[in-house]
């Protein structure tokens, strides 16, 4: 499996493209907010022969569904988020003025809701979803055992966590699906965060301040 990154849009968030040898692939977080951004999204899908399966969002904070609409469009394919996050779904074209982000594009809606320890397949691969609010009422990360990494979106990031002053947000309830949910996993564990680089999991308990 293979994982292709991209840093999109004025909050500087990350896109994850993740593909198999048959050439399918999920489009995460898409945030691709301007043309140049969009054709780099595309040209890459285009160039490597890929065929977009689904969108999955880790949450629907405007920063991770700007590109929602080009990519359900461009591809034909279904939204899919947690229940906890329409809301903030439904809210985004005022989210998206507020933040001056006059261009954006209105997300579809979702037409599949993901549910904790659900599997999403691609191909012979597995995703496990982990449900971790506490950034965000419904955000999810996507683990996969076998090449053992996560897509952890606003829940860790390289010596630091998530937010919680947003809507629905809440420390406490961050810490613990960190500890919960994250911590147990080998140390070894690659995290692929929303933002910033990516890390391992032993490093982040060693020196990431917020989990001492
Ligand atoms: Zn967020
Ligand atoms: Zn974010």
């Amino acid at each position: 499996m293979k994982i292709k990154s991209f840093t999109f849009n004025p909050f500087q968030e990350n896109t994850y493209i993740i593909y198999n040898s048959k050439k399918e692939c999920l489009i995460i977080d898409p945030g691709c907010y301007t043309n140049e951004e969009e054709k780099k999204l595309y040209d890459f899908v285009k160039k490597n022969k890929l065929n977009p399966i689904k969108i999955i969002n880790t949450h629907c904070h405007i920063d991770h569904i700007l590109g929602n609409q080009f990519v359900s469009k461009t591809w034909k394919i279904d939204l899919y988020i947690h229940i906890n996050e329409i809301e903030q779904l439904n809210n985004s074209e005022n989210i998206a003025k507020i933040y001056g982000l006059d261009e954006y594009k209105p997300s579809p809606k979702p037409t599949h809701f993901i549910r904790e320890n659900q599997k999403i397949q691609l191909g012979s691969y597995n995703f496990k979803i982990l449900f971790t609010p506490g950034h965000s009422p419904g955000h999810i990360c996507l683990y996969n055992e076998v090449d053992n990494f996560i897509i952890s979106g606003d829940v860790i990031f390289k010596n630091s966590i998530g937010r919680t002053d947003l809507p629905g947000g809440d420390y406490n309830t961050l810490i613990n699906s960190i500890t919960e949910k994250i911590l147990p996993i080998n140390e070894s564990l690659k995290i692929y965060a929303g933002h910033g680089p990516s890390t391992i999991l032993k490093d982040e308990k060693e020196t990431n301040p917020f989990l001492k």
